[in-house]
C-alpha cells in the first residue's frame, strides 16, 4: 500500500524532541514552553469540584456557555470591547485547535497566507495540510521588527488571510499600535483575514499594553483572535484556549471545530468559568513573570550568551556566538546533552532554516531551576 504524505516536509515537533532529550539525559529543560510549578490550588478545588459533582458529560460544541460569558466579561474589561458569547466564541483544544480549526475552515487551495518567520511551528503545516501557500517574510534579530511596506509588496490578489502573533513565539518582541495601524489600512476594503494568535496576552513587561486586534473594532471585522488558558493559567496540559471571531466568521470556524474535536472536556471548563470571576488571577501575570524574566537574566549575566531584549512571552532569546560556531540544532542538543540545559534551536521556526546561532530559553520555571540552569551554564 502506498500512502502519499500530505506533508512530507514535516518532521516531528521540536519541542517533543528537545522535551525527549532534555529527560533522556536528565537536563533542565527550558525548551519546550510550559511551566514547571503547579497550576493554583484554587483551580484545583475548582476542577475537582466539577470533576466531583456530575459534570462529566458532553459540553457544548461551541464550550460550556457560562465561561465563554466569563471570557466576554474578561475583554470588556482587559480590551473595552463587547462580544456576544453565543455567537462570537468558541472554546477549542488549546490555542493549536483554535489555529488548526481557523484555517481549515477559512483558506483553500491555491489562497496565500503571509506569515512572519521565526513562526509557531504549527503555522506552516496547518495552512499547507489544506492547501493553502505559505507566503513567509523572515524577520531578524535582534530587535524582530516587521517592515510594513515589504508586506504590502507582498499582497496579491490571492493573498487570504495575514497571520500575526504578538507578543511574539519565539522572539518575545511585540507589535505596537503603529504596527496595527498599518496593518489595518493594508487589509482595508480587501477580502484578507487576520488570524491574530495572542496566546501570550497576559506576558507583556515594562507597563507595556498588550495591543490585542480586540481592542480596534474595524480591523476586528475581519479577525480571528485565537487565546489560551494553558499559557494564562499554568495549565498547558489542560489543552483549554478559544477563538474569537465575528459571527459569520465563527459560524464558519465551528463547521470545523464540531467534526474535529465537537466539544471539549466539560468539568474544567466550568472550573475555569469560576476562576475567570476574580480579574486578580490573570492581572497578576505581567509582574509575576516580569520577576522571573529579570531573575533569570541576572543569573546569566555572567554566561557568554547574548541576551536580546524580551518585551513579552515567557521566552529569551540568546545568541550563542561567543560560545561555538555550531549551527543552532547541533548547539541545542550539546547544551542539553553535555550540559544538561534543553532550550530550543530558533531555526526550527523558519520554513527555510534560517540560522542566526540564536537559541531560545523559557523562563516559565521556579527561581530555583531557573538559577540552577544559570549555574550549569556558568560552566
Ligand atoms: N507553545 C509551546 C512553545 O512554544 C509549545 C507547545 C507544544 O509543544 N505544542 O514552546
Amino acid at each position: 500500500m502506498q500512502i502519499t504524505s500530505k506533508l512530507p516536509d514535516v518532521t516531528t515537533t521540536i519541542f517533543t524532541i528537545m522535551s525527549q532529550l532534555a529527560s533522556k539525559h536528565g537536563a533542565i529543560n527550558l525548551s519546550q514552553g510550559f511551566p514547571d510549578f503547579g497550576v493554583d490550588q484554587k483551580l484545583k478545588d475548582l476542577a475537582n469540584h466539577y470533576l466531583q459533582g456530575g459534570y462529566n458529560q458532553y459540553a457544548p460544541m461551541a464550550g460550556v456557555l457560562e465561561l465563554r460569558q466569563a471570557i466576554a466579561q474578561k475583554k470588556q474589561v482587559m480590551y473595552g470591547c463587547s462580544l456576544d458569547p453565543e455567537t462570537e466564541i468558541t472554546v477549542t483544544n488549546g490555542a493549536t485547535e483554535a489555529i488548526y480549526s481557523a484555517i481549515a475552515a477559512l483558506v483553500g487551495a491555491g489562497d496565500e497566507v503571509i506569515i512572519f518567520e521565526p513562526a509557531y511551528d504549527s503555522y506552516v503545516p496547518a495552512i499547507e495540510v489544506n492547501g493553502g501557500v505559505v507566503v513567509p517574510l523572515r524577520l531578524k534579530s535582534p530587535d524582530y521588527q516587521i517592515d510594513w511596506d515589504q508586506v504590502k509588496d507582498m499582497v496579491t490578489s490571492k493573498t487570504r488571510m495575514i497571520m500575526i502573533n504578538s507578543p511574539h513565539n519565539p522572539s518575545g518582541a511585540i507589535l505596537r499600535q503603529d504596527d496595527l495601524a498599518v496593518l489595518q489600512e493594508i487589509v482595508e476594503d480587501t477580502n484578507i483575514l487576520v488570524l491574530s494568535d495572542e496566546v501570550y496576552q497576559h506576558l507583556i513587561y515594562e507597563g507595556e499594553q498588550h495591543q490585542s486586534v480586540l481592542r480596534y473594532p474595524d480591523l476586528y471585522q475581519r479577525s480571528i483572535i485565537t487565546m489560551s488558558f494553558g499559557k494564562t493559567f499554568h495549565a498547558t496540559g489542560w489543552r483549554i484556549g478559544y477563538v474569537i471571531a465575528p459571527s459569520e466568521i465563527t459560524a464558519e470556524i465551528r463547521k470545523v471545530h464540531q467534526s474535529n474535536t465537537f466539544g471539549i472536556n466539560r468539568p474544567l471548563q466550568h472550573a475555569m468559568a469560576d476562576y475567570l470571576t476574580t480579574p486578580e488571577h490573570y492581572l497578576s501575570l505581567p509582574s509575576f513573570f516580569q520577576r522571573k524574566r529579570d531573575l533569570f537574566l541576572s543569573a546569566m549575566v555572567d554566561t557568554p550568551f547574548e541576551f536580546l531584549d524580551c518585551a513579552g512571552t515567557y521566552f529569551a532569546l540568546a545568541s550563542y556566538r561567543e560560545i561555538s560556531d555550531a549551527g543552532d540544532q547541533e548547539f541545542a542538543r550539546w547544551l542539553t546533552t553535555e550540559k544538561g540545559v534543553a532550550v530550543i534551536p530558533i531555526s526550527s521556526f523558519y520554513s527555510d532554516g534560517t540560522d542566526e546561532k540564536i537559541v531560545r530559553f523559557c523562563f516559565a520555571k521556579t527561581d530555583e531551576l531557573l538559577v540552577s540552569a544559570a549555574e550549569k551554564l556558568r560552566t
